[in-house]
């Protein structure tokens, strides 16, 4: 019997082992994670403060792995990969050999440069014991600092300023969401941020941070010190390419995949955060996208081309984040983007419109309070699929329905 190994028990493997059973498959599954619990949502970690005994949100609930007979192996990583005999050596000393394998292994937080980062009062936040422990220093009158305005920091300083800690944030760069938001959208953020009374911090370098048993400190270049009970080191990701590396994949921005996520090896695949791939509905540029639908989306993906079909990658990028009642999505790539159109959508909501030379609508992005901006970024979204170029008038008309324009 066929035996189909998923290294990596995240999002997109946990999604992966589910499609290829939908999709009828009835040989063996093996879904390997190095972490030692069920695979978990990384979404919520940073938008609740998590308490000690607080479970994670599952994607899949345990039982329903053994109803499907996936055979999940968790607390041991993949250690050796042999891509001739088709071999996986894990930590635990097990050798399981598999037909086809799929490499899940997402990535990992962006150390700062001298600290090894861990268990002490400088940690990153990418998985849930890191959340735990965010959770328990958080109450009234604790001290957080953040370093990095990117989404994960940002959250993280929403999540603590509601529990009531005192949170600053540092930011090496001159605003906030300097990656893929548009300015527009990252001042609304930085006002709100500040209205709570987060300390937003621009154009900050930091030359150290340290720690003690009792408090952490950054120590700021120019000669000021931040001292705070817990630094959280939100400066980016990067993508878990070790196994890969080691077994000679090529390896491009993490592992290179074609655009049907095939690896440079037979019989191996790559898909999620892991994986850089070249995306048809941008003139096949190479991308590596860190967001949870990409994970899920790729996950099925590619469960059915292991599967022996041939599709490629198509869907629209998107991303969400939440911070206190507002929520920000994103559609689309606007890189490229020589355009920007401006629609409101009343309480306080608004899109923005990137369109190309030619007229063509790249991305869309949004902000508002709960869903204000949701359904717009939904039809934004097939819009961008079907590589419209919509009249400039009816994008900001907010009286003009986006659906309209996509009968048109
Ligand atoms: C705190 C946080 C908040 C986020 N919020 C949002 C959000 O609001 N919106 C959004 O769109 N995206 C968000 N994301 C991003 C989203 O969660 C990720 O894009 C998604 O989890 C990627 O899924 P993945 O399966 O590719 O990788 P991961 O979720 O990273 O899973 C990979 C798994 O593989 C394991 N692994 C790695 N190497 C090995 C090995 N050799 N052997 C065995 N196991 C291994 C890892 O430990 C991990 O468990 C957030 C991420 C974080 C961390």
């Amino acid at each position: 019997m066929s035996h189909f190994m998923i290294i990596g028990a995240g999002e997109c493997g946990a999604r992966a082992a589910f499609a290829l059973r939908e999709n009828g498959f009835e040989g063996d599954i093996t879904l390997v994670g190095d972490e030692p619990i069920t695979p978990y949502e990384r979404p919520p970690l940073s938008k609740a403060g998590l308490k000690g005994s607080d479970q994670p949100k599952f994607i899949v609930e345990r039982e329903r792995y053994d109803e499907e007979g996936i055979r999940l192996i968790l607390g041991a990583g993949a250690r050796d990969l042999d891509t001739r005999g088709n071999r996986v050596t894990l930590t635990d000393g097990r050798s399981l050999s598999y037909d086809k394998l799929l490499l899940a292994t997402g990535a990992i937080a962006r150390p700062f440069p001298g600290v090894a980062g861990g268990a002490g009062r400088i940690r990153s936040l990418r998985n849930h014991a890191d959340a735990l422990a965010f959770g328990e220093l958080l109450r009234e009158g604790s001290h957080i600092a953040i370093v990095g305005g990117g989404f994960i920091g940002l959250e993280l300083a929403a999540t603590a300023r509601k529990a009531g800690a005192d949170v600053t944030v540092i930011e090496g760069l001159p605003r906030v969401l300097k990656r893929g938001v548009p300015e527009e959208i990252a001042e609304v953020i930085t006002e709100r941020h500040r209205a709570e009374g987060v300390d937003i911090r621009c154009e900050v370098s930091i030359s150290s941070l340290e720690e003690t048993a009792e408090k952490a400190t950054v120590r700021l270049a120019s000669g000021g010190t931040v001292e705070a009970d817990l630094v959280i080191v939100g400066i980016g990701a990067l993508p878990n390419t070790d196994l890969a590396e080691r077994a000679g994949l090529v390896i491009e921005n993490g592992i290179a995949v074609d655009e049907y996520l095939r690896t440079s090896v037979p019989d191996v695949f790559a898909a999620g955060d892991c994986c850089s791939f070249p995306m048809p509905l941008y003139g096949g540029r190479r991308m590596r996208l860190e967001s949870w639908r990409n994970a899920q989306v790729q996950g099925v993906l590619a469960a059915a081309n292991m599967l022996g079909e041939h599709e490629p990658v198509s869907a629209v990028p998107w991303f969400w984040s939440d911070q206190y009642d507002m929520t920000l999505q994103i559609a689309g790539l606007a890189d490229g983007a020589t355009t920007t159109l401006r629609r409101d959508v009343g309480e306080g909501a608004f899109l923005l419109f990137h369109l190309d030379e030619a007229g063509r609508l790249l991305a869309a992005s949004g902000i508002g309070p709960g869903n204000a901006v949701a359904r717009d970024i939904r039809l934004s979204e097939m819009l961008i699929a079907a590589r419209a170029r919509p009249d400039p008038q009816a994008l900001v008309a907010s009286d003009v329905k986006l659906k309209s324009l996509l009968a048109a």
